[in-house]
């Protein structure tokens, strides 16, 4: 037997166990997916709202800059009414309270410092006292500083606006400044200016509270076709107003040109980031706000990696359960499966370790175990039985080759035999239906026919036309009633010639039914050409005297037992005497064998007989006619006779050799002896004589 499944219950429990986990955790990573894209998507949003504030956040700034700078001026203009706010001399012994209050003023405000320059460009008062005070914004130290160049502006009566942040050399820092006029009238009449430390605004810009760990935000602009920073950025220590090295198609170009935007890319690091870009009118820069991928992520990563971690567990537990429940219930399976192998393989002593087991499970393994035993004894049972079967097989088999060889022997023997009979017995075998199947050499040879020719043939090929229909009926009647039929039988050789066989022709059964008949024939055409002889008269070849006294007795009962009439007719040739002396003895002799044909000619059929009793007369036996028939018959012969025109000059009732008949008809129902019938018969030819010769009398028996 062929095991087709070598998939174990273990194997297909894991494996099933294996799907449903596998799907699970397929499951789990497209929704964790989807998530993640959610967060990616909302990270965009976030930055971008993150970018606006801070933009938003610059232009307050920037604006409320603007404000203090308007009410620092307006101050100053209401200070320059009533004080000389313009000449150096005023600042030197300025009232302490004013420059307390200005200095209030400034950290108030948010400013670093606070400039009142006269219109000649005289620095004329700072709260700070730097290198810049008493120096000219026309002709001195600074006059190319960023204060310089809103100072100039402001002259210009410009709208106020924030210089770029430039390192300032008195403060020794970055910064930027917004001027205003003083005007009295419509006329400036001095400038006052702050400035605007970059530690402030890059406060504002840098804020990192929303940014996250790795959030960074750049400010930059072209100058001289160059990228450069604006404030120092978080994580990299670039000083303000260096060159920034990012790659050509990083967005803060198309910030600085005034473009805005957000999206995923790689950043110059490698590291995927998501960006949002836009620019800053009010510095005139671009910004962009950056944050890695892996920070916006890392709350995702970190409850995808804790779900998968618990799934994990979850399912190792599952499993270490499940294959630990099996284990209880594969086991004994096992060990049941593996003797139960044994046991087909002939071992049937097995033993079955099942104290461990559950209750089932011992049960079912005593029940096994027993079984076992029982095979066990049965099969030891089937085992003797075989050898012993076995021996009387051996025995047997010797037995039949004896027979075996025996048979052979006789079969050689029988084969001899069949040979012998079929060289030298006549023996033939037909089907119901009389067709030839067999036929012996020893029969060809007897018949003249080959093998070829009779087998397949139907048996009257053989038939002799002298055998009469009711002997061939009898036969048929005797064989096909299963009876064994005994007989002589004339038959026809192929050559026209006949032979005698004495036959016993007995049937062939099958399961009680006649399937043919089979002949055995004994040659005796010898002794029947002598029986012959005996009856024959030599020289007319018609039946003698003796035969003619056999045959009458028979042909008279054969008429009672068919019931039927039976005429003998008595024929003497007339003046034969006188024919012999007119034309010889041998002529009469011929005359003799004539007419003897003309009989023959006319006894034919079987109970037909033509005799020659003696000398000249003869005598005929036909049967089964009418008595009308009969007498025609006896015309006929008579005047065939005379028709052979032989030539009888002194025959007084014709020119020719005639003959004269008298006919007596016996009925079944006759009483007379053959001698008596003889008499009658013999009676009515001389009746004929009397009348005169070449005549043919009758007469019907009265009883
Ligand atoms: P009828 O008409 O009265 O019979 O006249 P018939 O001469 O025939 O008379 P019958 O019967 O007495 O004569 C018979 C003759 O037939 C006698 C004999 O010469 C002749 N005969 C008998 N046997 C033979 C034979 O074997 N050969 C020949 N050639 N003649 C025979
Ligand atoms: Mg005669
Ligand atoms: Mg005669």
């Amino acid at each position: 037997m062929y095991l087709t499944n070598k998939m174990t219950i273990l194997k297909r429990t894991i494996i099933w166990l294996s799907s449903i986990a596998i799907f699970t955790f397929i499951i789990l990573l497209f929704i964790g997916w989807e998530v993640r894209e959610t967060i990616r998507h909302n990270g965009l949003n976030r930055i971008h709202n993150i970018l606006n504030h801070k933009i938003e956040a610059i232009d307050n700034y920037v604006q409320q800059r603007y404000v203090s700078l308007t009410n620092i001026t307006e101050l100053f203009y209401f200070a320059s009414r009533h004080h000389t706010i313009f000449k150096r001399d005023f600042w030197n012994h300025s009232p302490e309270s004013l420059q307390n209050k200005l200095a209030f003023i400034t950290t108030k405000n948010d400013f670093y410092d606070i400039f009142l320059i006269s219109i000649d460009g005289d620095v004329l008062y700072s709260v700070k006292h730097e290198d810049d005070l008493h120096t000219n914004l026309f002709t001195g130290r600074y006059s190319r500083s960023k204060l310089a160049e809103v100072f100039k502006d402001a002259l210009k009566n410009k709208t106020p606006y924030i210089s770029d942040f430039y390192f300032y050399q008195p403060s020794h820092d970055y910064a930027a400044f917004i001027a205003q006029p003083i005007l009295d009238n419509g006329k400036i009449i001095g400038v006052v200016a702050v400035q605007i430390d970059n530690k402030e605004i890059e406060a504002v810009v840098n804020d990192s509270s929303e940014l996250g760990k790795t959030g960074e935000v750049i400010s930059a602009v072209i100058e001289n076709e160059k990228l450069i920073n604006i404030f120092a950025t978080r994580h990299t220590n670039f000083f303000p107003h260096t060159f920034l090295m990012l790659p050509q198609d990083n967005p803060i170009y198309e910030a600085v040109r005034g473009g805005s935007g957000r999206k995923y890319m790689v950043d110059e690091t490698g590291e995927n980031s998501v960006v949002a870009w836009s620019y800053q009118k009010e510095l005139r820069c671009g910004m962009m706000v950056k944050i890695d991928e892996s920070e916006l992520l890392y709350e995702w990563y970190k409850q995808t990696t804790s779900l998968l971690l618990l799934f994990f567990i979850g399912v190792t537990v599952v499993f270490g359960m499940i294959i630990i429940a099996l284990r209880s219930f594969a086991k004994p399976i096992q060990e049941l499966s593996h003797n139960a192998l044994l046991i087909s393989n002939g071992h049937y002593d097995i033993e079955i370790n099942s104290s461990e087991y559950d209750h089932e499970w011992q049960l079912l393994t005593h029940a096994f175990q027993k079984m076992a035993i029982e095979i066990k004894q049965k099969m030891t049972q089937l085992y003797e039985t075989n050898i012993a079967l076995n021996t009387q097989k051996s025995e047997l088999e010797e037995l039949n080759r004896t027979l075996e060889t025996r048979i052979e022997d006789k079969t050689h023997k029988l084969q001899e035999y069949i040979k012998i009979i079929d060289q030298y017995v006549i023996t033939s075998q037909t089907n119901t239906d009389g067709i030839i199947i067999y036929a012996s050499e020893a029969f060809c040879q007897i018949s003249g026919y080959s093998k070829e020719q009779l087998l397949e043939q139907n048996h009257r090929i053989i038939r002799h036309p002298d055998m009469p229909d009711d002997f061939f009926k009898n036969l048929w009647e005797t064989i096909s009633n299963g009876k064994i039929w005994h007989g002589e039988i004339k038959n026809r050789k192929a050559d026209g010639s006949n032979y005698w066989v004495d036959t016993v022709i007995s049937p062939n059964f099958e399961n009680g039914k006649i399937i043919g008949y089979t002949a055995i024939r004994h040659d005796i055409t010898y002794q029947k050409r002598i029986e012959e002889l005996a009856i024959t008269d030599p020289m007319t070849d018609l039946y003698n005297r003796r035969h003619y006294i056999l045959t009458i007795q028979e042909e008279m009962n054969r008429a009672k037992r068919h019931n039927h009439t039976m005429a003998l007719m008595m024929l003497d040739v007339d003046h034969f005497k006188l024919y012999n002396d007119t034309y010889g003895h041998q002529a009469g002799d011929d005359v003799l064998i004539h007419i003897a044909k003309i009989l023959k000619l006319y006894t034919t059929r079987s109970g037909e007989y033509a005799f020659r009793l003696g000398g000249e007369e003869f005598a005929i036996i036909v049967s089964d006619m009418s008595d009308d028939e009969y007498l025609y018959l006896g015309h006929r012969i008579r005047n065939e006779t005379e028709a052979l025109a032989i030539l009888h000059k002194n025959n007084d009732a014709s020119q020719y050799v005639t003959i004269s008949m008298g006919i007596f008809v016996y009925r079944p129902e006759s009483i007379m002896t053959h001698e008596q019938l003889y008499k009658e018969a013999d009676e009515q030819l001389y009746v004929s004589k009397d009348q005169g010769r070449n005549q043919v009398v009758i007469k019907i028996s009265s009883l």
